[in-house]
């Protein structure tokens, strides 16, 4: 099977120059090896995903040069695809998993976990689940419903999970100790972030992860997924993340570095391309 890689931006804001940064390199290396590119908006968060983000992603990839290689035809280009559209596939993958006897349903909200388990870890966004809700046994839950309580992945305390970064070589981390239970599937009935990125993943045949070095940690709770699943794991390739003057990696609030600035001060793509993505990583 050829080289497929895939951009995957969430519609929560508009792109800056990280956003960039990576999603070139992604391109870069699909075009390397003569791949295919996908472009799949994640947008599944109803509270912080809005339609007119959608649009102007596909705009400012466009303006920057960005070009993906399928998705809904527009005669002479392609429209994204759309994650929420995929909620068939999330579901049975969630299906799979419970059946299998690697996840739980979990009453504890957000706060009662960030309160048990102390601060977050390091510049993860998922503090360390204290175990509350964990069953004392392995197994299968049989009859729960996946409506009004969130779901987690238990995960193997204490085994080392291993991959071999594209960019930034040997990395691994203990799980339980450096991660813990992770969220499939939320409270509010949609598919956690884990789940359907590793079912997209696996459903469009992609062979390269490329994204940003914030998701590191998250590739162990992914890897994990593969292996519940009896999927086979892409490669993974993780960015740094581009820092602002002052070193604070950039947000999709702070509007300075957004595509859309600098395409409205008359900046061209070609020179965003010439500072940012230049010497690769
Ligand atoms: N949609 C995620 C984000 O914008 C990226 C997911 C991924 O590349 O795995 O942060």
């Amino acid at each position: 099977m050829g080289y497929r890689g895939r951009l995957a931006p969430s519609p929560t804001g508009f792109l800056h120059l990280g956003h960039a940064k990576t999603f070139w390199h992604a391109q870069e290396r699909c075009r390397e090896r003569t791949g295919q590119l996908i472009l799949r908006i994640e947008d599944l968060d109803p509270a912080r995903c809005r339609p007119e983000f959608c649009d102007a992603i596909v705009d400012d990839l466009r303006w920057f040069g960005l070009r993906w290689d399928e998705g809904p035809d527009l005669g002479g280009s392609f429209a994204p695809y759309v994650q929420s559209e995929r909620r068939g596939l999330h579901v049975a993958v969630w299906e799979t998993l419970r059946a299998g006897g690697f996840i739980y349903p979990c009453a504890c909200s957000r706060r009662d976990v960030i309160e048990a388990a102390g601060a977050p870890h390091g510049d993860d966004d998922e503090p360390i689940y204290p175990g509350t809700c964990r069953p004392k046994h392995d197994g299968s839950i049989a009859d729960s419903q996946r409506e009004g309580v969130s779901w987690r992945f238990r995960v193997p305390d204490g085994e080392t999970l291993r991959f071999l970064d594209g960019n930034s070589g040997a990395q691994n981390a203990v799980a339980g100790r450096e991660f813990g239970d992770f969220l499939v599937w939320r409270k509010d009935d949609v598919p956690a972030y884990q789940l359907a990125v590793v079912a997209d993943d696996h459903a469009m045949e992609i062979t390269e992860v490329v994204r940003g070095a914030d998701l590191l940690r998250s590739t162990f709770r992914q890897l994990l997924l593969y292996r519940a699943l009896g999927f086979a794991a892409p490669a993974f390739c993780h960015a740094p993340l581009v820092t602002d003057a002052s070193g604070k990696r950039l947000a999709k609030r702070d509007a300075a570095l957004a595509l859309r600035t600098l395409r409205a001060e008359g900046i061209s793509p070609e020179a965003v391309r010439t500072q940012t993505c230049s010497g690769g990583l």
